[in-house]
């Protein structure tokens, strides 16, 4: 059975379904004001070997995450682009869908929108306002009162002794993102303001629109109840997200919330976290624009535990690489050894295969996710194998539990033999060196020759055209 920290007992903790039968669980999903950063994608990786590693273990899921498309980023972008938000929000919603896609992230079940739970999260500030834990201020904004909820700052553990609530100027924090010092009241209904344009609603306490912490705890509640069993998010959304959510939740709904919660260690970038604001960051399309694929991004965002942060470096992706075409080579002696059908995730979820070389690759999952030990399993028991001298029965039966790890780590393998198309940028020197060739310019198309090998490329002559391939 999986196992996996939890951080507000601070225990590995068994994952189980409190009905007996779904496992319910929610994950904070993008803000989608740019394209997301690898360093959101080894939360989002994370979020999804762990819905793999459930279903596989066989046990069903419900999967929610919501898109964050109305708040501070979102609408400052928009407004400063002159475009509807909206419209602005389903670029970046549509971006996001196609690098999950390429990452081979499963699609949750649910992903609502915070602009589509307007109402939800009205109907939870009316709640709150009548149970004396939120109150109106004069600017036509609603605050909750953190002094109304004993538990307040349980989760992130917070020296409350130490931390004088309402120490912001007024007493209150009405941005989105602020500091663990600043804690103070924070903001669930924003007043209309004059850099919001057009994104106001109207409410009981006049025109405005919701603040980012309150959208979780409508959706979540919508969708999952007031007890679920599982919350996940990066670490920095411990606090004040996290903590912001449990207070409404818990005041506004009455339950429990979350039992557990699962949080993601950064990804650093030369020892920063990779943030868009600092400007540290990598998209999946820049690095599929150097040619690494996502699959190796996968790989690499997979190598290390998810309570250790990870040190992202373009020699790691590398290595990545590397790894991934060596599996992908073993994975195709074995299929050709086997001459079975290749099973399917879904085969999986219903019946585990016998995992035999690969069953301590499974108990590491299961032990909290260790992946890095999980990936160390799977190289000793491919090492020195040889596919090729196996009986047709025992090729089946590693390369199906090799198949099934694979699925729980979302990895596909690349084909050996699978033709490689060029980049661009390779194309426009191959075209110009064959130019070069047919005026018999020598000289140039040996320069261009270098140019291509230092890209890692190799350029093969025939009579009528070239061929291109990878060193
Ligand atoms: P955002 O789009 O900023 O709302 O973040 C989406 C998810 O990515 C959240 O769960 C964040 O906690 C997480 N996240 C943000 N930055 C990083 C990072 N550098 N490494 C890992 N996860 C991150
Ligand atoms: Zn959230």
């Amino acid at each position: 059975m999986l196992k996996l920290y939890d951080t507000q007992s601070g225990a590995v903790t068994p994952v189980e379904a409190a009905d007996g039968k779904q496992l319910r669980f929610y994950c904070c999903g993008p803000t989608v004001y740019a394209a997301a950063h690898i360093g959101n994608f080894r939360t989002f990786v994370a979020q999804d070997v762990f819905r793999r590693v459930v279903e596989l273990g066989g046990l069903r899921s419900k999967h929610v995450r919501n898109l964050t498309d109305v708040d501070d980023k979102t609408i400052r972008n928009s407004v400063a682009q002159g475009i509807p938000l909206k419209e602005y929000t389903a670029t970046w919603t549509n971006k996001f869908h196609d690098d999950c896609q390429s990452l081979n992230c499963l699609t949750p079940h649910i992903e609502p929108s915070a602009v589509a739970h307007i109402p939800e999260q009205i109907s939870m500030i009316e709640q709150l306002v009548d149970k004396g834990h939120a109150y109106a201020s004069d600017d036509g904004s609603v605050y909750f009162r953190i002094s109304s909820y004993a538990d307040y700052g349980k989760l992130a553990k917070l020296d409350k002794q130490n931390l004088n609530l309402g120490q912001t100027a007024n007493g209150r924090a009405d941005t989105d993102e602020y500091e663990k010092d600043s804690v103070a009241d924070f903001v669930l209904w924003k007043g209309r303001r004059d850099e919001d344009g057009e994104n106001y609603w109207n409410s009981p306490w006049g025109e405005g629109r919701p603040g980012w912490h309150l959208e979780c705890s409508a959706m979540s509640h919508k969708y999952l109840g007031a007890d679920f069993d599982l919350h996940s998010g990066g670490v920095d959304l411990i606090f004040p997200h996290h903590e912001n959510e449990i207070a409404q939740s818990r005041c506004a709904c009455g339950g429990h919330f979350s039992r557990l919660w699962f949080h993601i260690t950064h990804l650093l970038v030369d020892g920063a976290k990779m943030s868009k604001s600092l400007g540290n960051m990598y998209t999946l399309d820049e690095l599929v624009e150097m040619d690494y694929s996502p699959a190796s991004l996968r790989y690499l965002l997979s190598s290390s535990h998810y309570r250790r942060p990870l040190n992202f470096t373009l020699g790691g992706l590398k290595d990545a690489t590397s790894a991934l075409n060596k599996l992908g080579r073993i994975n195709k002696q074995l299929a050709k050894a086997s001459g079975a059908k290749e099973p399917s995730y879904r085969d999986f979820c219903k019946k585990q295969p016998v995992l035999g070389i690969f069953a301590p690759a499974w108990d590491s999952l299961e032990d909290d996710l260790n992946l890095s030990e999980a990936l160390g399993h799977v190289f000793s028991g491919i090492k020195g194998m040889k596919p090729a001298e196996m009986s047709c029965d025992e090729a089946t039966q590693t390369w199906y539990a090799l198949r099934f790890i694979c699925e729980a780590l979302g990895l596909q393998l690349p084909d050996p033999d699978a033709q490689v198309e060029a980049p661009a940028q390779v194309i426009a020197i191959a075209e110009e060196r064959w130019r070069a060739r047919v005026e018999k310019n020598w000289a140039g198309a040996d320069e261009l020759r270098g140019k291509l090998s230092e890209l890692g490329w190799s350029m093969k002559d025939g009579k009528e055209s070239y061929q291109l391939s990878k060193n």
